[in-house]
């Protein structure tokens, strides 16, 4: 995904920043250059990268930070204000009859985009059909037609025909009893005139609503050209960023949506039809800084669940831990399917309220079960018995000395066991009844 890494590296430098209530200059200097290091890598514009990092630095240091806010606080929201000022707020999309035209290069997924956006239209309980008038790129018809089939959706090419522009007119009606049209464009290897009075005829021929870049994350900054070129010619009302799933890249992109004015409609997550996402600049930019975001965690959840029953180990469902119910037989089988997912404290990261709020209350290696101590743990909790597994709390110092010779190791590590059973439990029971709306609060909070 798009930055990824940004969120880790300024955790890292903000957590520095704890307890502060001002931040000096160096403070400012270190949090700016950590996010230009990640745009960069990103392939995000160099200009575009100063211009942020001024504003922000600007910012930090002229704004008083507001009664009872933390510098971090402080800093975390001017940062946040700043990156959604470039990403912008995601391309409307009215669910209602319209019709959308693709524009891009050959390879960068327009086919693979109308069909995926077709079946996301057809999932919100529109008719779409898929229009393909790409002529210029051999197999362009078959690999529309097998996806449009593939989703379900309507589909009109014409394999033997010679002229976009007459296949986008018969197409427009064949298609009529469609809600919406997805127009499928041909693209050329790089930006050449016929492409573009190609692209022109036919906006001219099925007068598009909105006409959308298609841009593959990795084109870094050739995108600037071509979100220009094409701006120019048709005028681009939001951007498509496509093979997220292939690089952390996507830099390139946003320079696009910042050349043309425009926004980010859908991202691209796979080959198949379904691996379409809305894009969500809030969800985006909170998990960019750490603020929690409930869908990905469920994602990864969900992921690592269906990795467990794919190994043969019996159903644990996520949900019992989240009625606060938690055992130490749900913190062996979650110390497992942390292994799956990554380290507790990046999940509970995503998770709002804990991410930015809870996390900084607790001991920084609070959640910190590292290869070492799990491995201990799970030998530790071998030498209970199935009551002590199910009732942590009444285990005593009598039965601690006995788990401890027990499992060979010592009462200090026993005692640091049942620690962090009580420690991870009362944070999960934060889970309940956690929802949207309290993303919506933390964004609140945040923003004073
Ligand atoms: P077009 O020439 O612009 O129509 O591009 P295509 O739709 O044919 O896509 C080019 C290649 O990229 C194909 O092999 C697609 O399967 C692949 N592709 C498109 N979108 C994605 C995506 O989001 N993820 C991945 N991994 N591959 C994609």
């Amino acid at each position: 995904m798009v930055l990824d890494d940004l969120g880790s590296s300024l955790r890292g430098t903000m957590d520095k920043l704890r307890g502060k209530s001002r931040l000096s200059k160096e403070d400012v200097q270190e949090i700016v250059r950590e996010i230009q290091r990640s745009l960069l890598q990103a392939d995000v514009e160099v200009a575009l990268v100063m211009e942020l990092s001024e504003n922000i630095k600007e910012r930090a240091l002229e704004e008083e930070p507001p009664g009872g806010t933390t510098a971090r606080d402080h800093i975390l929201k001017i940062v946040y204000e700043e990156m959604v000022e470039i990403v912008g707020e995601s391309t409307e999309i009215p669910l209602e009859p319209q019709t959308i035209m693709l524009a891009g290069l050959q390879g960068s997924g327009k086919t693979t985009t109308a069909a995926k956006m077709a079946w996301w239209f057809s999932k919100k309980g529109l008719r779409p059909a898929v229009i393909q008038t790409d002529t210029f790129r051999p197999g362009a018809y078959d690999q529309a037609k097998q996806m449009c089939e593939r989703a379900e959706v309507d589909f009109y090419g014409d394999p033997d025909g010679g002229d976009p522009v007459q296949i986008a007119r018969e197409g427009m009606e064949a298609t009529e009893d469609a809600d919406v049209h997805i127009v499928d464009t041909a693209g050329r290897h790089a930006l050449e005139a016929d492409l573009i009075d190609e692209i022109e005829e036919i906006e001219a021929e099925v007068n598009p609503d909105l006409n959308l870049l298609v841009l593959d994350a990795a084109i870094g900054q050739g995108a600037k050209e071509q979100a220009r070129e094409f701006d120019s010619s048709i005028g681009i009302g939001g951007v498509v960023i496509t093979k997220l799933d292939g690089t952390a890249k996507g830099g390139g992109a946003l320079t696009a949506v910042n050349e043309t004015d425009s926004s980010i409609a859908f991202l691209g997550t796979g080959e198949t039809v379904q691996d379409i996402e809305r894009f969500e600049p809030n969800g985006f930019i909170s998990r960019l800084l750490g603020m929690g975001d409930l869908k990905q965690l469920s994602e990864r959840v969900e992921r690592a669940m269906m990795e467990q029953q794919e190994a043969g180990e019996d159903d644990w469902e996520p949900e019992d831990i989240m009625k606060g119910q938690f055992t130490l037989k749900d913190m062996k089988r979650q110390m497992d399917a942390m292994n799956r997912m990554g380290p507790l404290d990046q999940i509970m990261d995503m998770i709002p309220g804990l991410g930015g709020g809870l996390m900084d209350q607790l001991p920084d290696d609070a959640m910190d079960v590292t290869q070492d101590r799990m491995r201990k743990f799970e030998i530790i909790m071998d030498s209970m018995t199935d009551m002590e597994m199910e009732e942590p709390r009444a285990i005593g110092a009598s039965q601690i000395r006995r788990i401890a010779r027990g499992s060979g190791t010592d009462e200090e590590t026993v005692k640091e066991l049942l620690q962090q059973h009580k420690m991870m439990e009362r944070t999960l029971k934060q889970f309940k009844g956690m929802g949207d709306g309290d993303m919506k609060r933390m964004m609140k909070k945040l923003e004073g």
